[in-house]
């Protein structure tokens, strides 16, 4: 096999040394007997996947490596790290577009779209290692989901590379487009189960003028869910982000980043609101707003500076539990009103039945989505996983009865394949798998990845 990747790549596109591209960001996942690949054209991740199809070698595609489910590790055939298809080939000021390569780091892209007197508004924690083509293909969220959506809102075109090696591409910066099915949704959100993405067209915004952050203490996930509502009903479009963090994980945190606590309260909640004309008045307006709904105990950052700490706190939360040992990790989603009863029922039951488990608790509760991660003092290292199923059927039966989801960012990966029927019924599964035949018929794709095992 290797001698035939020479055939359709050069040499300096065949890892020598493919090391730093085996282990999962968690460290849970190791590829082996697999060959990693950084092909440098669209033409060679074609003339590779025409390979791959005629042979049946499995194909696994990989960005930034930052995915938190196993989905770009493999065992056996070949990794394709895109880190050097990495082009921002157009910037289009009158469509307010940018066309890039999957290989750009998310945080590049950003930079360039400021440079153009643009706003890119994907933001994620791992933005300085994750790229473009992992976030469609897990169909990224992160911090400013509720003003501008996941990233299968901001794409509007794409360019993939199918398992036969075929290539579709619709790159034009069209914002409507009515002409039959919408193909690119197929692709957002399939880690890379069903082709390799290389390029997209994205949307771009105006940059705001205006940005107020505000740090408030809560004293319930219900108070918080009911500013929530307050608070978008009366700043609308210009509330941004609206972070939840319990007490337990900013302590976390505060220890990790050396920062003094903003306030003291046992829940809190990290808002910004920003603006893309100048607005002197918004900090006052929001303090008033804050006073007037009884939230006393609030900070509004004066400074660049004191704006940074605040966000710092809440982007070192994953680094700081770390200390904690190994996590049974859960990124689930619930309809805003029930996120309140899922904490405290799920955390009852958990407690009841782990007496010293420690619960981290965290996310983005504009959107409803949740960090809900557990770890046990007595287990720090991978033997935690021993608890797994069983910590997941108690997480996760308090998700459904509440009417939530067990992905809601991250995606499935290997680590939730056979925990998908428990959100997907039997028509969706069949439908799902159908699809999947259509384009990868020799299964090729990403395998182990996604789809239940049994369908
Ligand atoms: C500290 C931290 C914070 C995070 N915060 C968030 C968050 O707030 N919101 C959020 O959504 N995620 C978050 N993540 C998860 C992760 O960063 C995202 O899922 C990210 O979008 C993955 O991008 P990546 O380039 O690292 O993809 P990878 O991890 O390399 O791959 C992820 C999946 O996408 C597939 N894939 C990658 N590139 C391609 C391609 N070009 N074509 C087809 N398939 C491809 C892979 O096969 C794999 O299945 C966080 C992760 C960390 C470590």
């Amino acid at each position: 096999m290797f001698s035939q990747l020479y055939t359709v790549l050069s040499q300096d596109e065949i890892c020598a040394d493919p090391s730093a591209y085996l282990l999962d960001r968690r460290r849970r996942y190791l590829s082996e007997n697999v060959t990693v690949v950084q092909p440098k054209s669209v033409q060679s991740v074609r003339n590779l996947m025409r390979l791959c199809s005629q042979h049946g070698i499995a194909v696994t595609p990989q960005g930034g490596n930052t995915g938190l489910v196993g989905g770009s590790t493999a065992q056996g055939g070949i990794i394709v790290n895109l880190s050097r298809l990495n082009a921002i080939r157009d910037i289009n000021i009158a469509d307010n577009t940018i066309t890039v390569e999957a290989g750009c780091i998310l945080q590049n892209v950003q930079a360039a779209a400021s440079e153009a007197g643009r706003f890119f508004p994907l933001s994620l924690a791992s933005e300085g290692s994750c790229q473009i083509g992992g976030n469609i293909a897990c169909n990224a969220g992160g911090l400013n989901v509720l003003r501008y959506g996941t990233m299968r809102d901001l794409v509007l075109g794409l360019e993939v590379v199918l398992p036969n090696g075929e290539l579709i591409s619709h790159l034009q910066p069209l914002h409507k487009n009515t002409s039959g099915y919408e193909l690119k949704h197929l692709f957002i959100g399939s880690e890379g189960t069903l082709g390799i993405i290389t390029a997209a067209t994205l949307k771009l915004f105006a940059p705001a003028q205006t940005v107020e952050t505000a740090w408030i203490g809560v004293e319930s996930v219900e108070q918080a869910v009911g500013l929530l509502s307050a608070i978008r009903n009366r700043f609308a479009e210009r509330v941004c982000s609206f972070e939840l963090v319990s007490r337990f994980a900013l302590s976390l945190s505060l220890e990790y980043s050396n920062l003094t606590p903003p306030l003291d309260a046992s829940w809190h909640i990290l808002l910004e609101l920003t603006d893309s004309l100048p607005d002197e008045n918004l900090s006052s307006c929001l303090a008033d707003f804050l006073y007037e709904q009884g939230f006393h105990n609030a900070v509004i950052a004066q400074t660049g500076q004191e704006r940074h700490e605040l966000w710092t706190l809440r982007e070192n939360i994953s680094a700081a539990q770390s200390r904690l040992g190994v996590s049974i990790k859960h990124d689930i989603a619930l309809p805003i009103a029930r996120v309140a009863e899922f904490v405290t029922s799920c955390g009852t039951v958990l407690r009841q039945r782990y007496s010293d488990i420690r619960i981290v608790v965290f996310g983005h509760l504009g959107d409803g989505s949740l960090h809900y991660n557990t770890f046990l003092p007595d287990v720090c290292d991978n033997g935690v996983y021993a608890y797994e199923e069983a910590i997941n059927e108690i997480v996760y039966r308090h998700v459904l009865q509440q009417g939530g989801t067990i992905a809601a960012e991250h995606g499935i990966g290997c680590l939730k394949r056979n925990l998908l029927p428990l959100v997907r019924n039997s028509e969706e599964l069949a439908l799902m798998s159908a699809v999947k035949k259509q384009l990868d018929p020799n299964g090729i794709m990403n395998p182990g990845k996604l789809l239940p095992e049994l369908i």
